[in-house]
C-alpha cells in the first residue's frame, strides 16, 4: 500500500507501514503525514470503517476476478499488460481499460462491442443448454457457456455475473417469465464498465426471457450520452473466425 498522504507535501518518510487505527484502509509512511493527511481523511474514515468490515463477504463473491488472472498477477509471474499481450488483448476495445496504459487513453466516444476473441473463446451467441439452478463459481459457469477454463472473458464478464450473484443472494434463484418480464437494475457508480457494456448483454443468457433494462447512474456517466440506460437485445460479438 502506498502513502496516502504521498504527492501532498513533503516527501514520503518510507514505506507506508502506519494504519489509520480506525478504518485500516489506509496507510501512512510516518506519523507527520498522518497528521497532515486527517483533515482529508476523516471525511471518509467512518465510511472506509463500514466498508472494511465488509471485506469478508466481498472476498466471498464467487464471481469476482479469474484465479487465473489474479494469481499470475499476484505471484508477479506476469503484469496486467503481459497477461492481455500474450492473448493479443493488450489496449484492445474492451480490454482497453484492464491495464493503466490503455485506459489512459481511452475516450467515452469508443464503443467497444465485441470480444476481440475467437468464438471458441467467448459467449456470443445464446447459451446451448438451459441455464442451471444456480451457479456456484467461475467453474459452473464456463462449463455452462461452453468455454474453455483458459479464456480470459471472466476479466470482464464478473460485471453481469456479479448483478446475477446479487440476485441469488436475495433468494431470486431463477428469474421466469411468468413471475416478471421486465428486471429493471439500477447500476450506482459505473466507471469504466461504462465502456465496457457490451458484456451486459451476458445477463440475458442469465436470465432468460427476461427484458432486462439497466440504468446506469452515476457521476461518471457523460451529459447528453445515450449511455445511461441499455436494453440487452444482442450478446456481445466476436471476431468472425
Ligand atoms: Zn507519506
Ligand atoms: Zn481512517
Ligand atoms: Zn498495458
Ligand atoms: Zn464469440
Amino acid at each position: 500500500m502506498e502513502c496516502a498522504a504521498k504527492g501532498r507535501g513533503t516527501a514520503c518518510a518510507g514505506p507506508a507501514m502506519r494504519r489509520c487505527a480506525r478504518c485500516e484502509a489506509v496507510s501512512y509512511c510516518s506519523i507527520a503525514h498522518q497528521i497532515a493527511h486527517w483533515s482529508h481523511h476523516k471525511q471518509e474514515c467512518e465510511r472506509l470503517e463500514k466498508q472494511m468490515k465488509n471485506v469478508d463477504v466481498l472476498n466471498e463473491f464467487p464471481f469476482t476476478f479469474s484465479q487465473e488472472a489474479t494469481y499470475q498477477i499476484c505471484e508477479k509471474h506476469e503484469t496486467r499488460c503481459s497477461f492481455l499481450a500474450k492473448r493479443h488483448l493488450h489496449r484492445v476495445g474492451m480490454w482497453m481499460h484492464e491495464c493503466h496504459c490503455g485506459a489512459s487513453c481511452a475516450t467515452f466516444d469508443q464503443l467497444n462491442k465485441g470480444w476481440d476473441l475467437s468464438s471458441y473463446f467467448c459467449p456470443c451467441s445464446g447459451p446451448e443448454s438451459p441455464i442451471a439452478e444456480e451457479l456456484h463459481s467461475w467453474e459452473d459457469y464456463y462449463k455452462w457457456r461452453c468455454i474453455p477454463l483458459d479464456s480470459p472473458v471472466a476479466l470482464l464478464l464478473h460485471w453481469p455475473l456479479t448483478v446475477y450473484h446479487a440476485f441469488q443472494l436475495v433468494g431470486i434463484k431463477i428469474l421466469n417469465p411468468g413471475m416478471s418480464d421486465k428486471l429493471c437494475i439500477h447500476y450506482l457508480g459505473p466507471e469504466k464498465e461504462l465502456l465496457q457494456l457490451a458484456v451486459f448483454g451476458e445477463l440475458q443468457a442469465l436470465f432468460p426471457g427476461v427484458c432486462i433494462h439497466v440504468e446506469l447512474v452515476g457521476p461518471a456517466i457523460p451529459p447528453h450520452s445515450e449511455q445511461g440506460w441499455r436494453e440487452d437485445k444482442y450478446f456481445s460479438v466476436c471476431l468472425l473466425q
